[in-house]
């Protein structure tokens, strides 16, 4: 069976890394001409709203995934026209809207930071009294790893941050002091089968993830079935195949929601060494309509991804529990170039390991 994967990035090489050994092929859409997936998938070159390129990807396909969530929605509903997509297009379709989103996630009983929607210029003045300070200030389509965001305080930062984003969409929230930021993979198969991996903490650096802990670190069961709640009510009313990731506030003993990707994600690569089944392997179990895999880890892990600057490969791989990924992209700024899980045995050892590759690791300059 062939799987197709718009996008040929490190999220499509997971995948097809993932199903090589499950008997599967794979073929990925990307407009870029060097792209990670490409040493383990076929590529077609062709931008994403080429309909002769999209017919060139979809033939002889036997169903079509994605690895980015700004996959045009007509896209994506052209394809599943002729092949099994998954998730099914209406994720994308909410997701991409920070303010679709939102309403989607308060219409389920999902709490979320208070929100509202801006147009122009008195509706952000309006929106600036119905929110309160401090806010941020974000753009409603096509933001990711903290792109097109800015937090106002004061009325100098409202004027600043209109400055650079108004005249767009936006969407204005307010600040949660949150204690940490945790999300949750989910994933659901054509039979409705739900599974849930452990909560996870997350660190970021400059907007981008930099760190995750899995389990996150005292995390309770009262939390995780919170969690699981919340996922479940989203997977159920999109009728959802595949894995989903939803990202949390936590925030004194609450989870507000923030944002959720319908696809796989940077905070489940632990899950590779870490659970019994990888949330690569789990997203294409369900997408064929085969059993889900289990989602327990047997140990705690932790993944840091590779930013910018990549480390000698020796180095890394003298640490004990360490496992390296690199996804064959050359170093730039910032750019994920990719990451590494290190287990343990318990979350003493796991402290100790981390720390150890701390030190093998280059530091960006922030
Ligand atoms: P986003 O692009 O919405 O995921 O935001 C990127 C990062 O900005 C998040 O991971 C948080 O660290 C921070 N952030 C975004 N929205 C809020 C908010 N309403 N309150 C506090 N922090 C936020």
């Amino acid at each position: 069976m062939k799987v197709g994967i718009l996008g040929g990035g490190q999220l499509g090489r997971m995948l097809a890394l993932a199903g090589l050994p499950l008997g599967l092929r794979f073929r990925v859409l990307d407009p870029g001409r060097d792209v990670a997936a490409a040493a383990v998938a076929e590529h077609v070159v062709g931008e994403y709203e080429d309909y002769a390129a999209l017919a060139d990807f979809v033939s002889g396909l036997d169903c079509v995934t994605y690895e980015f969530e700004n996959v045009p929605v007509r896209t994506a509903e052209w394809l599943a026209q002729r092949v099994p997509v998954f998730p099914p297009p209406a994720a994308l379709d909410v997701g991409q809207d920070r303010i679709s989103e939102k309403v989607f996630f308060q219409k389920l009983g999902v709490p979320g930071p208070t929100f509202r929607a801006i147009g122009d210029r008195a509706g952000f003045d309006a929106a600036l009294a119905a929110v309160g300070l401090p806010a941020v200030l974000k753009t409603r389509r096509f933001g990711y790893d903290g792109k097109g965001q800015r937090v106002i305080h004061d009325a100098a930062e409202a004027e600043s941050a209109w400055d650079l984003l108004g005249g767009r969409p936006l969407i204005l929230e307010r600040l949660v002091p949150f204690q940490r930021e945790l999300s949750i993979l989910a994933v659901r198969g054509r039979d409705g089968a739900e599974s849930f991996y452990p909560l996870v903490e997350n660190h970021h650096r400059g907007g981008t993830l930099r760190k995750s802990l899995a389990p996150a670190p005292g995390l309770t069961p009262a939390l995780q079935t919170l969690a699981e709640r919340h996922a479940s009510a989203v997977l159920r009313a999109l009728d959802y195949v595949g894995v989903l990731a939803i990202e949390f506030f936590e925030w004194n003993g609450q989870l507000l929601v923030n944002e959720m990707a319908p696809r796989v994600h940077n905070s489940g690569h632990w899950s590779i060494e870490g659970a019994e089944t990888s949330q690569f392997e789990n997203h294409l179990r369900a997408g064929l309509g085969w059993p889900l895999g289990e989602t327990g880890m047997p140990r705690p892990v932790a993944m840091i991804n590779l930013l910018g600057l990549l480390p000698e490969t020796p180095d890394v791989l003298a640490v004990p529990g360490a496992h390296l990924h690199l996804y064959g992209k050359a170093p730039r700024p910032g750019r994920k170039l990719g990451h590494v899980t290190v287990t343990a045995s318990g979350s003493e050892e796991l402290k100790t390991r981390l720390a150890a590759l701390e030190r093998q690791l280059p530091q960006e300059p922030h």
